[in-house]
């Protein structure tokens, strides 16, 4: 029942207001922010891994899970892996990203995002997000490139630290696309790998394509918060017959294929999913368009809620972009910023649980002195923006 809120009615925002209104859509049950929803198949699926003794890292869940990916989400191969930060690793080296590259990346994302930079020794290079998507902005991005980069024969480089510029891994913030198309251009155009960390993102298109298929590789997460879980885990996909060979050779340490023999050809990674995770995995898919109506309903119903307090608003998907309404989010105008705190407080004392974004990556210890763009928006979203409750079931019509 959609709560009964009225356009002519306008009221000013407040703290009482806002848990007032959530509490007209989530029913006064107190929930977490996302939690996961277990109504599959999943203990059926769980109890044939135990009672078959395939529960680690190998097992046919793993390639089904792995099949099923690749054909939801269109990308020609999914490959698993124990999480996503993991999966968004492996996505670096396969480009061949080297110790002292800069890899573009936005500073309105996770951490996990800028630590698989790190890990390979890479530097991330921080840009701005735009208001219409929270993700990169592609025309503030080219911007940036125009003052910052310098082609030295074929070579981008940027000209304050003379560093490479690589790559850039568009992040889909809470679900929402970022506008691919002008990205890709750019791309080209400054002949960049595009990553995508579509950790957030499964289920959620831009332009009719679904997030994590426009670039070369990109990385999914089933970690217990995201919309399908598989206690954790992640995937990378990719349309490239050899970079998923060498992303499934990179992932499981290198093993090459014999009946008995050990013998493995470099040094790689222990990444891979187990298939006791990748069970999960499959029944928890089966149910991904069951929890994408339900999560589309509740938003419709935040919207509702929230369509007649100036000051706020309910962030709704961008053009050309169905998203997945992973966590749901308000934002206060700018000269409501300052209200954020008071709201955070009050929602959580009373049983709601908000959280606020992520600090911008820019200001953590390890990465203030990474290169950044002027992060202006970024910042504007950070302030005044609040994750409110998203749990797939709390959009159940019952
Ligand atoms: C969840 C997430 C990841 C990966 O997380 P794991 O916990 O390693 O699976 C990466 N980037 C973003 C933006 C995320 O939200």
């Amino acid at each position: 029942m959609p709560p009964n809120t009225s356009m002519h009615n306008i009221s000013e925002v407040d703290c009482n207001l806002v848990s007032e209104r959530i509490r007209l859509v989530i029913s006064n049950t107190p929930r977490g922010l996302h939690e996961p929803c277990f109504r599959g198949q999943e203990k059926q699926y769980l109890m044939e891994c135990i009672d078959t003794g395939w529960v680690s890292s190998a097992g046919s869940f793993v390639e089904r899970f792995e099949h099923e990916l690749a054909e939801y989400t269109g990308a020609k191969y999914a490959i698993a892996t124990v999480n996503g930060t993991a999966a968004l690793h492996t996505c670096l080296m396969l480009i061949g990203i080297q110790p002292g590259d800069e890899v573009l990346l936005p500073a309105l994302s996770f951490v996990a995002t800028a630590n698989a930079v790190s890990y390979c020794g890479a530097i991330p290079h921080f840009v701005d997000s735009s208001p219409l998507t929270l993700g990169i902005d592609s025309h503030k991005l080219g911007q940036h490139l125009k003052e910052c980069a310098v082609w030295d024969s074929n070579k981008l480089i940027n000209r304050m630290s003379g560093r490479p510029i690589k790559a850039v891994i568009p992040m889909h913030t809470f679900g929402h696309p970022v506008d691919m198309p002008p990205l890709v251009e750019l791309c080209k155009l400054y002949n960049l790998a595009l990553i995508e960390d579509a950790a957030e993102s499964l289920g959620s298109f831009s332009h009719g394509k679904h997030t994590g298929t426009w670039g070369g590789l990109s990385a999914l997460s089933f970690n217990g918060n995201k919309i399908i879980t598989t206690g954790g885990g992640g995937a990378i996909l990719t349309d490239d017959a050899e970079l998923a060979v060498r992303a499934k050779h990179l992932t499981t340490t290198a093993k090459t294929p014999h009946p008995f023999n050990f013998y493995h050809d470099m040094v790689a990674y222990n990444y891979r999913l187990p298939n006791l995770n990748a069970a999960l995995g499959v029944a928890q898919l089966e149910q991904l368009n069951t929890f994408l109506e339900q999560k589309r309903c509740l938003a419709k119903r935040y919207e509702e809620a929230f369509s007649g307090i100036r000051g706020i608003r309910f962030f709704t998907e961008p053009e050309n972009a169905r998203s997945n309404y992973w966590l749901n989010v308000l934002l206060l105008d700018e000269t409501n910023a300052d209200m954020r705190d008071d709201i955070l407080e009050q929602t959580n004392r009373s049983g709601i649980m908000t959280r606020p974004c992520w600090t911008l990556l820019s200001r953590l210890p390890m990465y203030v002195n990474s290169p950044k763009a002027s992060l202006m928006e970024a910042e504007r979203i950070e302030k005044s923006l609040i994750n409110i409750p998203s749990s797939s079931f709390l959009g159940s019509v019952s």
